[in-house]
């Protein structure tokens, strides 16, 4: 007897990157944040009320959205709250895509949005990559299609659209939705938020598990117009009444004031992220240039696939995927400058 309906026996679910508990690694795999959250943070969770927890969380997390409304110089209501950016990605799906719908995104980029896709019966519309690596978008303009997700910077590139570039193909496909996944902006710098209040069309999503380096509390957001937010409000009510929660709402709501924090954190990160490029490149990587708090690396002596193990073997993780086109690179998250000190020790040791 097998108990699984036939939808969870056909699917194909996305593969987290590794979190192994075997040793102690050096993790630069899945683009957490090398350094810790703002202190503030600490300071919430040391004076957290534990009988509060009695009660549910407020639902529609009004105190946090409203601190990310001022973080981000929007309204309240054109905020919405998930359970991670990916929740908020996931229910954009059924929020703006009908079943039998079409949704465009280019060939590479977050590979969730495909597993989303084919869960709530929409279509997809895929764009290959340019040679190099840039987005095609004159391709996915034409596309037949009724909106887009555009991962900016994308992953796992790390290329990043200039804002101008963004606004420009927003304002050429206005009567179909663009959903700006932002959740490696804040290394980068040309959030398109501001285009949310000119633009009905453009939602941009948000996360606090990489800039915020807040991976461990799940939550992530939307800005757009209110039109769009109450569509996700609309799913959000049909799935999970209280995603984030009270701890998450009083956690997020502190790192998001502490704008400074945020900001010094990612300015080391890209002093580093400009150190290891070099130092890849001149390994004889490949590297295209990066807008987020990873490179993507590859075409060296070895492909990925045997850097990937031969780094394990060393107690270091990076990120590989055994696909066509990835599986000659490898994913590596921007870590500390110790740890990407060792990191390019060990590929010199293994590259020789
Ligand atoms: C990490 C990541 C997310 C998911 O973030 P969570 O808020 O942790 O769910 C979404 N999109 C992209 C492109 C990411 O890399």
């Amino acid at each position: 007897m097998n108990f699984l309906s036939r939808r969870a026996r056909a699917i194909a679910p996305y593969t987290a990157g590794e979190q192994p508990a075997d040793r102690k690694y050096i993790k630069l795999n899945t683009n957490e944040n090398p350094y810790p959250p703002s202190p503030r943070v600490q300071e919430v969770l040391r004076a957290f009320d534990a009988g509060t927890l009695r009660l549910y969380p407020r639902p529609d997390a009004d105190g946090l959205r409203a601190a990310i409304a001022r973080a981000e110089g929007v309204e309240e209501k054109n905020v919405f709250c998930g359970n991670g950016s990916d929740e908020v990605l996931a229910l954009s799906f059924p929020a703006f895509f009908d079943e039998g719908g079409t949704a465009c995104f280019a060939d590479l980029t977050y590979s969730f949005y495909e597993v989303f896709a084919a869960f709530f019966g929409v279509k997809t519309h895929i764009v290959p990559l340019k040679a190099d690596f840039s987005f095609d978008l004159a391709a996915m303009k034409n596309a037949d299609c009724a909106g887009y997700y555009l991962c900016n910077p994308n992953a796992p590139t790390g290329i990043a659209l200039p804002l101008s570039a963004v606004e420009n193909f927003v304002a050429s496909v206005k009567d179909r939705i663009v959903i700006a996944d932002e959740a490696y902006m804040d290394f980068f710098g040309e959030s398109a938020v501001p285009l949310t209040k000119k633009y009905k069309n453009l939602l941009v999503v948000k996360t606090f598990s990489k800039s915020y380096s807040l991976a461990g509390i799940r939550c992530g957001y939307a800005v757009g117009d209110e039109a769009l937010i109450s569509g996700l409000f609309r799913m959000k009510d049909c799935f999970n009444s209280y995603p984030v929660d009270a701890v998450a709402q009083a956690v997020c709501t502190a790192a998001v004031e502490d704008r400074d924090y945020r900001e010094q954190t990612a300015a080391l990160v890209k002093a580093e992220r400009t150190r290891l490029r070099e130092e890849l490149l001149a390994l004889g990587f490949t590297v295209p240039p990066s807008g987020a708090n990873f490179l993507f690396a590859g075409r060296a002596k070895k492909s990925g696939g045997e850097l990937y193990r031969a780094l394990k073997e060393e107690g270091v993780l990076v990120r590989y995927w055994e696909k066509p086109i990835l599986s000659d690179f490898l994913r590596i998250t921007v870590g500390t400058p110790e740890q990407n000190g060792v990191l390019i020790e060990k590929l010199k040791k293994i590259l020789q």
